[in-house]
């Protein structure tokens, strides 16, 4: 087992590629904080995981709320005693031409994307410099490094990538490794919702020939929380068929 008996939180974990995150995490081993401002689904989501066997709680949080955010970790604590394993997967899109973008949605996806991300990474910084040891893995995207219709998402994305690079140099000697994923085209609600003629275009720009399966992310996921990744800090990982080479 890859994370046996540490604790992680799972972001934005309710579905889609954070639920999977939280599924691989438990079946190697981990006490899982499924955790999601979708409070019934992020219940719901949580039972599945606990029938099967695994240790899985659901705690709510909208991780661009900085008073829900501290009471994430502070529950968590209450409950597990510590936090080994931060995973900052939740996200959102809001997509439109750089000339059409509404500050509404510049700011949200902002808000969520970077500043969301940025809180949990502030508060499991402090707990995991005391505890001398943790992973914080952040969900990015291939659309980082730019993407027709993608402004505010894209540029929210490669703030993580800064963010994700910044925490490694700050971190790195306190025994804590900070990576990225960039997963490519995944199969899940939020990529199910474009055009049939655009799901046809990003497969034929995929070398695999097909989407990822959210499982295929958590697969990476449970690695790079592994003490087999504990050389591996501050880098920017594609899961993507071969989509970003
Ligand atoms: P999804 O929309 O299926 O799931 C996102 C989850 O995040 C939902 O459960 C939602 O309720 C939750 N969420 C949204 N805003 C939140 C907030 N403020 N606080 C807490 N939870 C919140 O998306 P997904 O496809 O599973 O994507 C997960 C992550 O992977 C996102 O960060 C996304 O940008 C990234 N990503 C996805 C793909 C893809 O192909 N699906 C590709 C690259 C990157």
């Amino acid at each position: 087992m890859l994370v046996k008996d540490k604790v992680a939180i799972v972001t934005g974990s309710a579905r889609g590629i954070g639920f999977s995150i939280a599924e691989v995490l438990a079946e190697e081993g981990a006490k899982v904080v499924i955790s999601d401002l979708a409070t019934s689904s992020g219940a719901e989501s949580a039972k599945e995981l606990q029938l099967k066997g695994y240790a899985v709680t659901f705690i709510p949080c909208d991780i661009s709320k900085r008073d829900q955010v501290n009471a994430l970790f502070a529950q968590t604590q209450v409950q597990f005693g510590r936090i080994d394993v931060l995973v900052n997967n939740a996200g959102i899109n809001r997509d439109g031409m750089l000339h059409k973008l509404s500050d509404d949605d510049w700011d949200l996806v902002i808000d969520i994307n970077l500043k969301g991300t940025f809180n949990c990474m502030q508060e499991a910084a402090k707990l995991m410099r005391e505890q001398g040891s943790g992973r914080i893995v952040n969900i990015s995207s291939a659309s980082w490094l730019g993407n027709v219709g993608q402004a505010n998402y894209a540029a929210s994305k490669a703030g993580v990538i800064g963010l994700t690079k910044t925490a490694c140099r700050e971190l790195a000697r306190k025994g804590v490794t900070v990576n990225a994923i960039c997963p490519g085209f995944i199969d899940t609600v939020m990529t199910r919702g474009v055009p049939e003629k655009v799901w046809d275009i990003m497969i034929s720009k995929i070398p695999a020939g097909f989407a990822g399966a959210p499982r295929d992310v958590g697969q990476c996921v449970a690695f790079l929380a592994s003490e087999r990744a504990r050389y591996i800090n501050g880098e920017v990982i594609n899961v993507g068929g071969g989509m970003v080479l």
